[in-house]
């Protein structure tokens, strides 16, 4: 592949799920390639709760981008934190230069939402990115740690107390592995605390867990975390957020010391700060060739493309982000061979979650009748695992990820302890 300077360049924001699968169809095209992503590596966000969990390690769920990239002459990367676009001028403005295209692709995914709850934003730990599970990770332990020297009981409790809000799939996978954590390695690690005074609460504002699941798979997902020590709570929303405590709607004020928020996410506000047509969410709603009304040179996909199908809208999936991007290359490509840009159909792949040990819901739809197959328990588990560990990047990643996974199950033990804080230079 030649990389002549003559050829149309193609920028894509975001080295994600979408990002990546863009490049893989558009790296088979005259084009040239600018892909931009802050970090240097594309993230498996499914396995992100398993890095705050210390299930595994976060460089096993990440891939450095330029490693990707090393045979692909037509693709460079920048790393850069992209604040806007300039649709008029196509351009996309970073913090380092501004960028010029012919062609765009934006899949920056989505960033955490909290609904305007007053402390949400400033005291909630966010689990949107292998950061913000280090980040998590490093304060669960750290809590653990200043328990066992706390000697007030009501102090060492809050310490002790993680509370999850959201009952999405996030939410639910989280909760069912920190409870594993926290039950299995920690409380051997920790010998003089009692387990009693640990609690993982699960608050969720609707009056269901997995709301997009059916209806056994639902009550099977609540009966199992609560058998398990989960303390959920339906129809209870969150009110205020504080570094201390967590106050819900009904007045009552649990102490704890973290707030993990998985309860929604939302489009990038700087994207419909640089004029392009939004929900109320942050979503940027797209024609149905996935390119942004008045700019046929712009697309938008993954989660931050709002998409109308079928009286719904596509979800904010990982498959949907592929499916897009991979729609958008192809449409580019036509565009460049003068032919019209096609209309972007979904095919849900199904949706499952693992609730911890042996335990998962799954919901597949069958190819060719419109019928669903879904299941619960170890089989819908069994079926997570090996479809996430298909889909990681890199041999070396689905072996350490395996390994971890089979350490754990056989032996109730976590690899992955360490406090490791990060820290500017100085001395
Ligand atoms: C914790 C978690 C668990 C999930 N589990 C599942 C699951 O089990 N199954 C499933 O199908 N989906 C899951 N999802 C959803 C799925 O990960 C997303 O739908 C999918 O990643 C969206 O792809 P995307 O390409 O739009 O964005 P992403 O994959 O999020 O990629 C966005 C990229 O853009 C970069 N970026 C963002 N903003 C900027 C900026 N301003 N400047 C530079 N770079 C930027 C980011 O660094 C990132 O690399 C999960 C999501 C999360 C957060």
């Amino acid at each position: 592949m030649t990389t002549s300077p003559d050829l149309p360049r193609v920028v894509i924001v975001g080295f994600g799920f979408g990002g990546l699968a863009a490049i893989k169809r558009l790296v088979k095209m005259p084009v040239r390639v600018t892909v931009v992503d802050r970090h240097n590596y594309h993230s498996f966000l499914a396995l992100v709760y398993q890095v705050a969990a210390a299930e595994v390690e976060s460089t096993d769920i990440a891939y450095p981008v330029r490693s990707i990239l090393r045979r692909k002459p037509n693709v460079e990367f920048v790393l850069a934190e992209v604040q806007g676009v300039d649709l008029d001028k196509k351009v996309v403005l970073t913090d380092r230069d501004p960028i010029s295209y012919d062609y765009l692709i934006l899949a920056p995914g989505s960033v955490p939402y909290t609904f305007g709850i007053p402390g949400a934003k400033e005291n909630a730990f966010p689990l949107t990115s292998v950061p913000h599970a280090l980040n998590l990770r490093n304060h669960i332990l750290s809590c653990f740690e200043e328990a066992v020297h706390e000697p007030d009981a009501e102090r060492r409790r809050a310490a002790l107390t993680f509370v999850i809000v959201g009952g999405g799939p996030t939410g639910v996978e989280f909760a069912g592995a920190l409870t594993e954590l926290i039950r299995g390695p920690l409380i051997k690690d920790y010998r003089t605390l009692d387990i009693r005074e640990t609690r993982v609460v699960l608050l969720e504002a609707m009056g269901t867990l997995l709301p997009a699941l059916f209806e056994k798979g639902r009550s099977y997902a609540l009966d199992l975390l609560r058998k398990r020590g989960v303390d959920v709570r339906l129809n209870t929303p969150a009110e205020r957020v504080t570094p201390d405590a967590v106050t819900l709607k009904d007045g009552t004020v649990i102490a704890t010391r973290t707030v993990v928020w998985t309860a929604g996410v939302q489009g990038d506000p700087r994207f419909k700060a640089s004029g392009l047509p939004t929900m109320r969410n942050g979503q940027v709603t797209v024609l149905p060739t996935l390119q942004v009304p008045d700019h046929p040179e712009a697309y938008v996909v993954g989660d931050l493309a709002y998409v109308p199908q079928d009286g719904g809208c596509v979800p904010m999936v990982a498959s949907g982000a592929v499916q897009e991007a991979t729609v958008a290359s192809f449409n580019i490509l036509r565009q460049i061979q003068g032919k019209e840009p096609q209309v972007f159909h979904y095919k849900d792949p199904g949706m499952m979650v693992a609730i911890g040990r042996n335990a998962g819901v799954a919901s597949l739809p069958l190819q060719v009748v419109p019928v669903r197959l879904n299941f619960t328990g170890f089989l819908a588990w069994a079926a997570w695992l090996a479809v996430h560990l298909f889909l990681l990047i890199g041999f070396r990643n689905r072996v350490l990820v395996m390994l971890s996974w089979s350490w754990d199950y056989f032996f109730f033990e976590r690899a992955v302890r360490l406090i490791v804080p990060c820290r500017d230079a100085g001395i």
